[in-house]
């Protein structure tokens, strides 16, 4: 029997209409350099129709796809909901991407229309000649018109003010039907080996996904809330946040540029977001301006999603306990929208074990299936012990890379499933944890020793602020664990101290027997930590390694970067 029930499209355009005509008072603040500018959904709602005919009067149609080179601010959420409610494609672009790959990306994407930030105009300007498919660019933001337009038109390009397109269309629009199964937005993975790969959102993919993220969950959304999605807008969709909160009427704060800690203390104290989103980085940095600034207090948040790489627990308890700021893991990736498991802990957790929940991964969501693969892609069991693989599948999870005929991308993907490349263990209850990526797995004679874990231990231990562990060659082990660790100020505590401290909860054989002190983690272009460098580091010989195997091996560790 067929259901009775209306087959009824889940599109960005039906988000779009409920977001500024149910709540038409909630508002989007954006940052700026002394304050913040704020519109409603109403006006919101406005201007994307204006900016929908803005871009049909340049001749976009059908599925052409728009790029942003946006921070976090009110303009890219309007490009964010106008493009795809008028059919059109969304592709957002990494700032942050190294220049060939940015050119990459946006040929491969065969962009037509760039929408780019004032404050970004430079950036842009020095690859947008090698942009072959752009014909407009649009600037915007509240300094446009100040912005070196002319380094824009060296390209060959045609270049507008944003404002000044919107300003002549009308502020109401007929959206167009659009089909539920076809690109609303896409994002490129950082293509940590060969060329990014393109992931094509639904309209029903981001829908779906947003709602979970609204859910009990995840973040348990309402309009009462303001969220403050810190993670870019071209990460996974800043998480599906800006949906989320045009779905559940919840209001806006908008970082803008202004990503540094004491920026982002100062915009919560004002705009008062309950809920944030960001990389453990980001919060890491947050805490170290807080710990040296005891007058300073952030109490508007009620809860922070915080994933993108592990979230050490140890963050987790000093944001908690020395300043009130409640951390939940989540887990995911690009190609799953990005989120598929959030961390709440069990019921009846307490104590050790709730800490321990809260420092894995987190619970498999509704909507998403998982699986744990062994080598030979054999299933394993949910035990809390076997490690193998994680697979996945789901309304949210991508099925395929865009126009990706290669063979790296088709190993992505086991039969309906997508391999993450993420190994660890499933228990019982659906709670994944994770031991490490695939290609950071630490293999020393025949056994894995988990990076993730050396470096969450690492991290507890209060003279260091972040610790890297990466795999180096041995001749005897095939593999050892390398520890760079970056000290708090002034700390002087030695590789054998460090390696000591570690001895309290981990085997000998899986101590790091190398430390080097740096004075930063690398970072990738979203911000995690980039292990690619510091094997680079190692295998050029520009790290100041201390073994503590060797005698005097303790002392004497410099400081090479
Ligand atoms: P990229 O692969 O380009 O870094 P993604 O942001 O899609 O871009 O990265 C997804 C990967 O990030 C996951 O496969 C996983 O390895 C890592 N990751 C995300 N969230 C977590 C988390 N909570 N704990 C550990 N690793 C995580």
């Amino acid at each position: 029997m067929r259901s009775t029930m209306q087959d009824f499209p889940l599109t960005i355009g039906s988000i779009l209409r409920h977001g500024t005509t149910v709540h038409p008072t909630a508002e989007v603040v954006t940052a700026t350099a002394d304050g913040a500018r704020s519109r409603s959904y109403a006006e919101l709602g406005a201007r994307a129709a204006q900016l929908a005919g803005g871009l049909r009067s340049l001749g976009i149609v059908g599925d052409e796809r728009v790029a942003t080179f946006q921070w976090n601010n009110a303009e890219h959420l309007e490009v964010y909901l106008a493009v795809p409610a008028m059919g059109a494609v969304l592709h957002t672009l990494n700032i942050r991407l190294f220049p060939d790959q940015l050119v990459y990306v946006a040929n491969h994407a065969e962009d037509k229309v760039v929408v780019v930030d004032d404050s970004l105009v430079g950036l842009l300007a020095q690859q947008l000649p090698r942009m072959e498919t752009v014909t407009h660019v649009l600037v915007s933001g509240p300094d446009a018109a100040a912005a070196d337009l002319d380094a824009l038109r060296a390209s060959g390009k045609e270049v507008l003010l944003y404002d000044e397109l919107l300003a002549g269309q009308p502020t109401d629009v007929d959206w167009p039907e659009v089909d539920e199964r076809d690109a609303a937005a896409m994002c490129y993975t950082s293509g940590t080996t060969g060329n990014p790969k393109g992931v094509a959102y639904s309209h029903r993919s981001a829908w779906l996904h947003s709602a979970a993220v609204m859910s009990g969950n995840v973040a348990g959304i309402d309009f009462t809330d303001r969220i403050l999605p810190i993670v870019p807008m071209f990460h996974a969709n800043a998480w599906g946040l800006p949906y989320a909160a045009l779905m559940s009427g919840a209001s806006l704060c908008m970082p803008d540029r202004w990503l540094q800690a004491e920026p982002v203390v100062r915009f919560i104290q004002s705009c008062r977001p309950t809920l944030s989103g960001a990389v453990p980085t980001v919060w890491n940095d947050v805490l170290q301006f807080l710990d040296h600034h005891p007058d300073e207090h952030i109490d508007s948040l009620r809860l922070v999603l915080c994933g993108g790489s592990a979230v050490p627990v140890a963050l987790q308890k000093a944001l908690e306990e020395r300043h009130g700021i409640l951390l939940r893991q989540a887990w995911g990736m690009t190609e799953t929208s990005p989120v598929a498991t959030v961390g709440i802990p069990p019921v009846g957790a307490e104590g050790e074990e709730h800490w321990r929940y809260r420092g894995n991964q987190g619970r498999i969501l509704a909507g998403v299936e998982a699986r744990l693969v062994d080598d030979q892609g054999q299933p394993l069991p949910w035990d809390g012990e076997a490690v193998g693989e994680v697979e996945v599948r789901g309304p949210w999870v991508t099925a395929s890379y865009y126009e990706a005929e290669d063979q790296e991308a088709a190993a992505k993907f086991d039969h309906g499933w997508l391999r993450t490349g993420d190994v660890g263990t499933i228990d019982r209850l659906g709670y994944i944890t994770l031991t490490d990526r695939a290609k950071d797995v630490i293999k020393s004679g025949g056994e894995w020793i988990s990076s993730v874990d050396l470096e969450n231990a690492l991290m507890a231990h209060d003279d260091v602020v972040e610790a890297a562990v990466v795999g180096i060659p041995d001749e005897k082990w095939q593999e050892r664990p390398l520890a760079s660790v970056v000290l708090r100020e002034g700390a002087t505590v030695t590789p054998a101290e460090l390696r000591d401290f570690l001895a309290q909860s981990f085997a000998k054989w899986q101590l790091p027997d190398a430390f080097s002190f740096i004075e930063a983690v690398p970072r990738t272009s979203v911000g995690k930590f980039d292990k690619k460098v510091i094997r680079k580091w190692y295998a050029d010989g520009e790290l100041q390694v201390a073994s503590t195997l060797k005698e005097g091996g303790a002392a004497g560790s410099g400081s090479a970067r």
